[in-house]
């Protein structure tokens, strides 16, 4: 009786070791479907949810749609940042200049979808790109260039044409050029307060300044042709704060002038949580926006 009994429960015993060996064989099972499925979703996921770095970067939004944008963020009181990031991901990032909406029809097909785009869009990344670019709108408050200086240069768009110098290299900023090509004339100024994190000479970008601002983005002056007077590395600095006066020195060996024409090279590379590369952002449209903001009538 006894003996039996134990027999049971050990037959028992083994019933319920094969009936959890089933279970989770079928719990395996489903696991890896679930995973799999997973997989195959996040691959097939529509590429404008992740942009990539370089996307984010090339920021190749025309300006006249970047001021559209602007004007219609204070219309219908939503704020340009936000404006900004949704129009981004939504036409990821401007990977070239014919990306994006006609200025004109930005009302009509971007502002008055505005809830779906944003329910479309919004992703874990969503907030920090919200954060460098209110960043970034808010900490440049000065154009580099002083407004007496107005109709002594001229800038435009190149952003990604091609560099020769140091093998083969893509623009990663904005030039503005001195129209007459005259050395040490124009003044060069801080766009943001910030630290001066270091002043002298390299290579590619000749005399220059680089200031960290208070976000972490690092601001680049190149080729100047000499230096304000009383710089100080690790120096607070404010928006304003005279850097130097560009010039046309890089491509060689301390000293080397004349490679190309008198320019500064404006260089913006912002600090964000999305990603820990380390990227250029194309100043271009910011700085148009702060030379319009200025020579508004306050
Ligand atoms: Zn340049």
């Amino acid at each position: 009786m006894i003996k039996s009994k134990w027999i049971k429960r050990r037959y028992l015993f083994k019933i319920g070791l094969i009936k959890a060996e089933k279970i989770l064989t079928v719990a395996a099972a489903a696991a890896l479907l679930l995973a799999m499925g997973w997989i195959i979703m996040t691959w097939a996921r529509p590429a404008r949810v992740q942009p990539a770095v370089s996307d984010i970067s090339a920021f190749r939004i025309p300006y006249d749609s970047f001021r559209e944008l602007d004007l219609l963020s204070a219309k219908y009181r939503l704020p340009f940042y936000e404006l900004l990031t949704l129009y981004a991901q939504e036409y990821r990032f401007f990977p070239d200049k014919s990306a994006g909406l006609d200025p004109t029809d930005i009302e009509q097909k971007y502002i008055l979808n505005y809830n779906q785009f944003k329910k479309r869009n919004t992703t874990k990344e969503t907030a920090s790109y919200e954060e460098v670019f209110q960043r970034l709108l808010t900490e440049m408050r000065e154009f580099p260039i002083p407004l007496e200086e107005n109709g002594h240069f001229v800038y435009s768009d190149s952003w990604g044409a091609l560099r020769e110098y140091g093998s083969d290299r893509k623009h990663e900023g904005t030039d503005i050029l001195d129209r007459d090509n005259i050395r040490g004339r124009i003044p060069v100024v801080s766009m943001t307060d910030g630290k001066l994190l270091e002043f002298g000479w390299n290579e590619l970008g000749g005399y220059h300044a680089g200031v960290v601002s208070e976000s972490g983005a690092y601001y680049y002056y190149a080729h100047l042709d000499h230096f304000a007077p009383s710089l100080e590395k690790g120096a607070a600095i404010r928006a304003g704060r005279l850097l130097g006066y560009m010039g046309d020195t890089g491509y060689g060996k301390e000293g080397t002038r004349g490679q190309f024409p008198v320019h500064l090279h404006v260089g913006v590379r912002p600090k964000a949580s999305f990603t820990a590369e380390e990227f250029w952002i194309n100043p271009y449209p910011f700085l148009r926006r702060l030379e319009e903001k200025r020579a508004a009538p306050a």
